[in-house]
């Protein structure tokens, strides 16, 4: 038996290898059609087992066709991301001591690594002192726990009584602008906020929070009796990659005493770089910080870092402690308490390898290619006729469009959609389009480390020739 296993470590690592040294030879997006893997597999589990040898070719044949490649260095949609080789190890170490990091106890070298490379990370990104790091599986949950914590500190009688029926308490406020990511929102409707209780604040020109118009709509709500929770800021937007003015929003908060989340998903890991951290400045008045290790720091997906100011007030807002989960220890964290979960993975692993087996410096290198290239693409954009840029780009993604030849905004929209369509159709690179001021644009995003100068001269030679094609073909 344990041959047995052996030979299927090797058939997988012979794979996974070659993955590795070749998957600029898939199609980046996916060509099934819905529904197409199910057509292709039996309705029931097998009551007999089956050669590993087969699974194995099933997987090949069936599963790998219906892969969209976020691995693939022409993968530049959404935010392109990348997992380090040596990480894919950690990965395998971590299942195979299959650990459930839910106390302290449960893997001391868990929770304390966790503890280990959050500080690690923070003294990269020059976050202050006070802040603790927890890891969650995404931003979404990282940002809803958050939001937790700001209602447990704004009203801690709602853990006990909730919110329901009760005139002793007036509607909760969360400030977002429309740049946010959604997850926000989800969050405060899972919450029991309500919808109607997250406000948008406007932006300015380049698609940041506008101080001004936070200030006059906390003072206004606070006129009407309500209560202003929290204020999200974004250091790094989805769409366009802008970030909402902390310090002024920082100063803000403070005068109210409302919580601060400083969403910085994507652009966390860029604020390694000196020249990228004056974003963060302000985030020393923060009480809850979010980062993404997924995103662009190299990581497999999941592994996001939650910073929060007072990791006690988490603990207020989840912690639970069943009969047989009591434990001993004093002094430890038992990480089950500051969310949602129980059972917590051992991501911490992946992570401590990514930053021993490359160093801070060449993670810094990587990163300032990435903003290198974007800047790179955006230069051959604006000197293209026809072409225009849509947004500012300070850092890895690119937001423009296609504008030749004029028509109505919806008819200048169908034919960027064509256009993304078309190429992503090809195989050979996978964009995505986000829409701003109500008019579509097309986005390429760039953060795969193995992605190289010709791969996005590649992209924007196929953007450039499916233009023409539709312009040929009116
Ligand atoms: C990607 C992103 C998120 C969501 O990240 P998940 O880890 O997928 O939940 C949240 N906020 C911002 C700014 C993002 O870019």
């Amino acid at each position: 038996m344990p041959d047995e296993f052996r030979s299927q470590l090797e058939r997988v690592a012979d794979w996974v290898d070659g993955y590795y040294k070749d998957a600029r030879r898939y199609p980046v997006l996916s060509r099934y059609k819905p529904g197409e893997l199910i057509g292709q597999l039996p309705a029931r589990a097998p009551e007999q087992a089956e050669p590993f040898a087969a699974i194995f070719a099933d997987f090949e044949r069936l599963i790998v066709p219906g892969i969209t490649h976020w691995n693939h260095p022409r993968f530049f949609a959404y935010f392109s991301i990348s997992a380090a080789p040596v990480a894919i190890l950690a990965e395998m170490l971590a299942s195979t001591l299959d650990v459930n990091a839910m106390l302290w106890r449960t893997s001391p070298a868990a929770t304390e690594l966790e503890d280990v490379v959050t500080k690690w990370l923070a003294k990269l990104m020059q976050l202050p002192e006070h802040l603790h790091g927890i890891i969650y599986d995404t931003a979404s949950i990282s940002g809803f726990t958050a939001l937790a914590a700001a209602r447990e500190r704004a009203e801690p009688s709602i853990r006990a009584q909730g919110m329901a029926g009760r005139s002793d308490l007036s509607p909760l406020r969360v400030y977002i602008t429309e740049q946010t990511h959604s997850h926000i929102e989800k969050g405060a409707i899972a919450l029991g906020i309500g919808r109607q209780n997250v406000i948008k604040i406007p932006c300015d020109d380049g698609f940041a929070m506008r101080p001004d118009a936070l200030e006059a709509q906390i003072r206004d709500d606070l006129a009407k009796g309500l209560r202003p929770m929290c204020v999200c800021a974004t250091v790094g937007t989805t769409s366009t990659t802008s970030s909402d003015p902390l310090a002024a929003i920082a100063a803000i908060t403070r005068k109210h005493n409302v919580w601060l989340h400083v969403d910085a998903a994507y652009a966390g890991p860029a604020t390694i770089l000196p020249e990228v951290r004056p974003l963060l400045d302000g985030v020393e008045h923060a009480d809850s910080l979010v980062m993404n290790p997924h995103k662009w720091l190299f990581v497999p997906i999941d592994l996001s870092v939650l910073y929060v100011r007072e990791p006690e007030i988490l603990r207020r807002a989840f912690s639970l402690v069943a009969d047989y989960l009591q434990t001993p220890e004093t002094d430890v964290h038992n990480y089950m308490d500051y969310g949602l979960q129980l059972g917590r993975r051992f991501r911490a692993l992946k992570l401590w390898f990514v930053l021993r087996y490359y160093g801070a410096e060449a993670i810094r290198k990587k990163l300032r290619s990435h903003i290198a290239l974007a800047q790179e693409l955006a230069s051959w954009i604006r000197s293209e006729p026809g072409w225009e840029i849509a947004a500012p780009h300070p850092l890895s993604v690119v937001c423009f469009r296609y504008s030749d030849d004029g028509g109505t905004p919806e008819e200048i929209d169908a034919r960027n959609q064509r256009i993304a369509d078309d190429v992503n159709a090809s195989g050979e690179v996978f964009i995505s389009t986000t829409r701003l001021h109500g008019r579509l644009v097309l986005r390429v995003a760039i953060g795969n480390e193995r992605t190289t100068r010709e791969d996005v001269e590649l992209a924007w030679r196929l953007l450039r020739e499916y233009a023409k094609a539709k312009v040929g073909a009116r």
